[in-house]
């Protein structure tokens, strides 16, 4: 629904109260009694977690101030409210699911709503009890790494093994890294030549790739938030609308980090998280332009640098996307581009724009359409067939 002020009167005055707002369509589309409310009210009131607040609506994609965003809906009260708080709500990012932000001196609630929602899948409400328990408990990260791999993600590569069974394998760091990037030269080379590596090892390769890649994630996202926080903008029409991406673009990128995102999810949050930065650096010029966000090469969308337009010919396809100077030198070379972004599905690597990411695959990652944040708020729901196993 669309949040007018009087809604967010109504949202607060509720707040104060038990602790818990439920817009009524919202539970009708959801199946939520009275007595429903009742049991989330009264785990809101024996949480020894302080400031929980449960709001339950859908923001619509088109909401002027939100734009389909939970997070941007909380970040508006807590500006009023101040001190610590956390919200346990409704997230519509690339794939509808329950959500926990926190403001204040608090610990991320990293993996909170993952294990609610794996332990009671489509039961929301006893999600939301979940959630106040396992804020209490504070195990949700150690019952996360106890859930079997396969029942994390429906489509993609698990986390592999863990650390102990790395210092087995590789002897050392040094070994371990250098082992990672042979295979992953073996995997190019045999992939081109026809052969694939044994699944374990294509597993355990992608598994260590996957975990530096949401650390850097999270490192960009969180240097974005501080940077945001000290930083502010110029002052002119133009500076004003770029900051406002540069807070959405965060925001989103923060939520889809919030969960236990899958890979093709964490590369999505980081190209949200570079574009939210290049939004903010424009803000803070004083003769900001009106911002644009960059242009990425198609072929994966983590390389840096300036992109040419070239022709790329798949097997019924044939269209024109920007590159960068690495992969637009293979192209015009006839080649395909050495490091394209891939992500395994079953037992092999298949290159994302093969596969359905919803969104993500839709527009390359923002190459093909540059308003990403649009594309993500249009497309709520399009890859359930991809979302987490129920
Ligand atoms: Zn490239």
């Amino acid at each position: 629904m669309d949040i007018t002020d009087a809604t967010i009167a109504e949202i607060e005055e509720e707040l104060g109260g038990d602790g818990v707002w439920v817009d009524p369509g919202f539970a009708r589309a959801h199946d939520i009694s009275a007595a429903d409310e009742a049991r989330m009210e009264e785990a809101v009131a024996s949480t020894e977690h302080a400031e929980l607040k449960v709001v339950l609506v859908e923001v619509d994609s088109d909401d002027e101030r939100f734009q389909g965003s939970f997070s941007s809906l909380t970040a508006w009260m807590q500006d009023t409210r101040g001190g610590d708080a956390t919200y346990v709500g409704w997230e519509v990012w690339s794939e509808p699911h329950l959500t926990v932000v926190t403001y204040g001196q608090q610990p991320d609630p990293i993996y909170v709503a993952s294990v609610a929602d794996h332990e009671h899948p489509d039961d929301l409400v006893s999600q939301v009890v979940e959630v106040g328990e396992l804020l209490d408990s504070g195990r949700a990260e150690e019952i996360w790494h106890e859930v079997p791999s396969d029942e994390r993600y429906s489509w993609t590569a698990d986390e592999g093994m863990q650390a102990s069974e790395w210092a087995a394998v590789g002897g050392g760091v040094v070994l371990l890294v250098g082992a990672v990037v042979l295979a992953r030269r073996a995997l190019r080379r045999r992939r081109s030549a026809g052969f694939v590596l044994p699944t374990t090892v294509l597993h355990t390769v992608r598994a260590a790739e996957d975990r530096r890649l949401r650390q850097q994630a999270e490192a960009e996202v969180l240097a974005l938030g501080e940077a945001i926080g000290l930083g502010e903008p110029s002052g002119s029409a133009s500076s004003l609308a770029a900051w406002q991406q540069a807070l959405d673009h965060y925001a989103a990128a923060r939520s889809i980090l919030s969960q236990a995102a899958a890979p093709a999810d964490v590369v999505g949050a980081l190209v949200l998280a570079r574009h939210g930065e290049s939004a903010r650096a424009a803000a803070q010029q004083p003769e900001a332009d009106a911002w644009e966000p960059p242009v990425r090469c198609w072929f994966n969308p983590l390389h840096e640098g300036p992109t040419t337009e070239v022709t790329w010919r798949d097997d019924a396809r044939e269209v024109d996307v920007p590159a960068c100077a690495a992969c637009a030198r293979d192209v015009r070379a006839g080649r395909e581009p050495d490091d394209v972004l891939d992500f395994i599905e079953g037992e092999r690597t298949v290159h994302y724009f093969r596969l359905d990411l919803g969104a993500w695959s839709r527009t390359g990652y923002g190459a093909l359409d540059r308003d990403l944040l649009g594309a993500l708020r249009a497309g709520t729901g399009a890859r359930g067939r991809l979302s987490r196993r129920r």
